[in-house]
């Protein structure tokens, strides 16, 4: 089975499983883990950034961003599509208890400083005043879009301007950074914060990465533990989380297999695809994409419905380029 859903199905490489049994430990919560302590300096200077905090998921780094940054009961600017305000189980209202205010962006999921102009509220007797902007690169809904550095600092200075910090949620910060051909730490320094995430195109089984100033960081770390994601000994997640981050300049590959992808499906019939700025592929479907994916499952591989007829495919670390012509052959055959 050729395994497309998504980046997050690699399975942990001898390396990493080496890494996890050898790592050094001691309990995180007392700050005594060295081998947490080391990835999290580690990916703050891969980050630019002056500190950063190793949490669970995506989802808890995001969702600790938002309350940290906000008081209760402000509202949080973020783009319609986005991953914090769309498939975090309303954790913005749940977790961070604010008020979301949507901006939709254009077709590759990027806000204008005009939109945030229009959607920043003031505090006043009735208004709540806004307390975030959140950015997403790259754009998961929008098909792994990879926003320009040039986008995301006039958004988020136009924020600044207001004296509304922004967080960015780059779980495929650095499939970006490939796209972009620039460092990571260049896209992220007009921002505030920013989490990745190391179990996707990094590949690690488990864990995310939060990274800001430190007296951010310091305050994030307390709602780490509210949210109930302060761990003890986890240096043995920590440790194939630093091998992830090794793996950083791989990514490209994927991107790569992916415009191939794209290339290849779009020559059979019945499929429109769109071009691939990263690792994800959609697929529009003239069949209704629940079909096609069974179809799809029956020759051999697997996708995501995005939409009643679009589809996703998503390369990653355990699809190599034998695994590209496969899956179109069976794709071909699904469709015929
Ligand atoms: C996957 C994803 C997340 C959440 O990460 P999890 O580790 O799955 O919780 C957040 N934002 C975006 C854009 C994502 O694609």
């Amino acid at each position: 089975m050729i395994d497309l859903r998504s980046d997050t199905v690699t399975l942990p490489s001898d390396e990493m499983r080496d890494a996890a049994r050898d790592a050094d430990v001691g309990d995180d919560v007392y700050g005594e883990d060295p081998t947490v302590n080391d990835l999290e300096t580690q990916a703050a200077e891969v980050l630019g950034m002056e500190a950063a905090l190793f949490v669970p998921s995506g989802t808890m780094g995001n969702q600790i961003a938002a309350r940290t940054h906000t008081e209760r009961g402000q509202e949080l600017l973020c783009e319609e599509e986005s991953h914090i305000y769309k498939w975090e189980v309303a954790g913005l209202a749940q977790h961070a208890e604010v008020q979301p205010r949507i901006i939709a962006g254009d077709d590759r999921g990027v806000i204008t400083p005009e939109q945030v102009r229009q959607g920043y509220v003031e505090t006043d007797l009735h208004r709540p005043g806004t307390g975030l902007l959140t950015l997403e690169n790259t754009h998961n809904s929008k098909g792994g879009t990879a926003i320009s550095p040039a986008a995301i600092t006039a958004a988020a200075d136009t924020a600044h301007d207001l004296d509304v910090p922004v967080h960015l949620d780059g779980a495929r910060l650095f499939n970006a950074a490939a796209a972009l051909e620039t460092p990571v730490a260049d896209i992220v320094e007009p921002v505030d914060s920013v989490m990745c995430c190391l179990s996707k195109g990094l590949g690690a089984p488990v864990g995310s990465i939060l990274a800001g100033s430190a007296e951010f960081i310091e305050a994030a770390t307390r709602v780490r533990k509210l949210f109930g994601g302060g761990m003890r000994q986890a240096g043995l997640i920590a440790a194939p989380g630093l091998c992830a981050l090794e793996n950083r300049n791989r990514l490209a590959e994927d991107n790569e297999r992916a415009e191939r992808l794209a290339a290849a499906l779009d020559n059979i019939a019945g499929l429109t695809a769109h071009e691939p700025e990263t690792n994800i592929v959609l697929i529009e479907t003239d069949t209704p994409a629940a079909a096609f994916l069974d179809a799809c499952e029956d020759e051999g591989v697997r996708g995501v419905p995005f939409d009643d007829h679009v589809v996703r495919f998503c390369t990653h670390w355990d699809i190599d380029d034998g695994d590209i012509e496969t899956a179109v052959d069976a794709v071909e055959r699904a469709v015929a």
